[in-house]
């Protein structure tokens, strides 16, 4: 998911008014949706659609009623079938966007059910299943996450469950039809209706389930990375804006297969336009959305720096939803709870990713710069942790909130920093490939990253990822005669932080704060250095506090990396006195722009 657009412009409301019965925010673990086969009639011109939905149902228990999501869909007949009998079943209207399915009399075991229906297309929604017209003629576009899956079909409309979808869409002749998976066959049905079904997809949750409808345009990308055909699909008439599209799969899709060391997982790779979203790009599997200004540019006859920018962008954005695919995708959060999994990865890799167009001495400068921003609103009043309970439609228009994405990625930089670039890279394949195609909490993450690097990161991760706040640290060197130097770490705040410190001549290493002050012995034989450094790598997310500025490594800028320097510059920022201002004054003048500039603007 890609924040352009604020969430929060959802329609709220129950689409049975007064409810029945008092069902929570969330479906009970005793039915379990093994496969979801789904048949849609669309025809985008018009503001209904029809539809019927098999599910493949494991029931834990004997029960009566069957709880499932459904939202602004009127019902025509539901059936249940169970071993050799199939009946009739009564559908009960639930209060909180579900529906149950009544049947008296179901024992433990397999069931399916099967629910006849109809939709809406609305022309002003930007969320659930919508249609728009584009220069003169109608399109259906699909916006599902998190919650509005319910809106195009009933099903199980929460992360934990994923099963495989079968869709098939009847069309009028005329059109074409996308979803998820790659399409396997066209029917021709009368009265100028034709049936499009797509492969089966691999376990997805409801709100990843993607479909398109319309007279479009398709742009073929070729194939990109191991074998993965792309396509970018336009509206009519304007395939060839797809172009710069394309190639920013190229380019980026062979990365995130060399980092995960794992395929593309999803068959074919379509990236779609459309007019009008939620969000500024949405990750659906084989099927990933963006509004158009996002995906489509004009061809031109030369490149300029305006193009330049853009096609930056174009796969700055695509190693978000494409890194998606492995983070959220193939490895998807049990609950929204946990969305940071999804987001806080994507915003990483995708910044990770684009460090490799850069030269060594700027890696890390743009996260680094994205951090600062995060920090200046982390704390109570403007912010909120990053792991929330989400229970209620209300508080799912806060699972895309910006710290989820901002603070997710830092923390994640963070612990890249201090567990060790290849032992996290290890750490995460093996989390991948642990739950892959199913899912996965922060519990899980950090049992890989101990497993691979021999630290736990429990602890910390609870710090930063449960509270507010940006850890404030001061460091002292202790020189005595007679005695190795020591340097003394004191932390104003609560809370395990991780802290990687480097000083004159002594290598980088790293040491986990729990306390409130620390005394580290420096290796012996050491002379008392003349500087250290409590951020190497500029990699944590905390605040040095340069109290001795005397002790800062300013007569050694030359030895700092450029991601040191600008963490530098940010602390120094806040530690308004004469001293932190001539220092700044010196980094104004480095030839790095991104760190100049932020000197400067320090400075003001
Ligand atoms: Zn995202």
């Amino acid at each position: 998911m890609w924040r352009a657009l604020a969430y929060g412009t959802l329609v709220a409301g129950s689409v049975f008014g007064q409810a029945l019965l008092n069902q929570s925010f969330y479906l009970s673990n005793g039915a379990i949706p093994r496969k979801e086969t789904v048949q849609l009639t669309i025809d985008p011109s018009r503001e209904t659609f029809e539809g019927s939905v098999s599910i493949d149902v494991e029931l834990k228990g004997p029960a009566s009623i069957i709880w499932l999501n459904a939202k602004n869909l009127t019902i025509g007949s539901a059936s249940i079938e169970q071993g050799d009998t199939a009946h009739p079943a009564k559908i009960v209207p639930g209060s909180n966007e579900s529906i149950g399915i009544d049947d008296g009399q179901l024992h433990a075991g397999s069931v399916t059910i099967r629910i006849a229906y109809q939709g809406r297309l609305d022309d002003k929604a930007l969320s659930g299943p919508y249609r728009r017209k584009v220069e003169g003629e109608w399109y259906a576009y699909t916006t599902f996450a998190p919650i509005e899956a319910r809106r195009a079909f009933p099903c199980f409309d929460e992360p934990r469950f994923k099963t495989p979808w079968d869709i098939s869409i009847r069309v009028k002749r005329d059109h074409k039809a996308f979803s998820n998976g790659r399409q396997i066959s066209e029917t021709e049905e009368p009265n100028g209706w034709k049936l499009v079904t797509f492969a089966t997809t691999e376990p997805l949750p409801a709100e990843m389930v993607a479909f398109a409808v319309g007279p479009f345009d398709v742009y073929d990308g070729g194939a990109a990375g191991h074998g993965t055909p792309v396509r970018v699909i336009t509206a009519k008439g304007h395939a060839a804006e797809g172009h710069a599209a394309a190639q920013a799969t190229a380019a980026i899709l062979p990365r995130l297969e060399a980092y995960t060391g794992i395929p593309y997982a999803f068959g074919k790779l379509d990236h779609l336009a459309l007019p009008a979203g939620a969000f500024g790009a949405v990750e659906n599997p084989g099927l990933i959305t963006y509004r158009t200004r996002n995906l489509l540019i004009s061809p031109r006859e030369a490149p300029n720096q305006e193009t330049a920018t853009f096609t930056r962008s174009l796969r700055a954005l695509q190693a978000h939803e494409i890194g998606h695919q492995w983070f959220g995708n193939l490895v998807t959060q049990a609950s929204w709870d946990d969305v940071w999994l999804s987001e806080g990865f994507a915003t990483w890799i995708s910044a990770k990713m684009m460090d490799q167009e850069v030269s060594p001495e700027r890696v890390h400068l743009a996260a680094i710069a994205a951090r600062e921003r995060m920090m200046a609103v982390d704390y109570p009043a403007r912010s909120r942790p990053v792991r929330i309970a989400i229970n209620s439609r209300d508080t799912a228009r806060d699972v895309y909130n910006r710290v989820v994405y901002e603070k997710g990625a830092a923390i994640l930089l963070m612990l890249e920093g201090w567990l060790g670039e290849d032992r996290f890279r290890d750490g995460l394949r093996a989390y991948l490939n642990e739950h892959r195609f199913g899912n996965a909490s922060t519990d899980d993450l950090a049992a890989a990253l101990r497993a691979a690097s021999g630290n736990d990161p429990s602890r910390v991760l609870n710090t930063f990822l449960n509270t507010t706040g940006v850890p404030e640290l001061s460091g002292q060197l202790l020189c005595e005669r007679d005695s190795a130097p020591r340097l003394r770490v004191t932390k104003s705040t609560p809370g395990s932080v991780p802290v990687c410190w480097r000083a004159d001549r002594v290598a980088s290493s790293c040491t986990v704060l729990e306390g409130p002050s620390t005394e580290i012995a420096l290796p012996t034989g050491t002379a008392c250095p003349a500087w250290f450094y409590l951020n190497s790598g500029g990699t944590g997310y905390y605040r040095t506090h340069w109290t001795r500025l005397s002790e800062a490594p300013m007569q050694a800028l030359s030895e700092l990396s450029g991601a040191e320097k600008l963490t530098l510059v940010y602390d120094l920022r806040v530690t308004k006195n004469a001293s932190a201002q001539a220092a700044l004054a010196r980094l104004a003048s480095d030839a790095d722009p991104e760190i100049s500039s932020a000197a400067r603007e320090a400075l003001k």
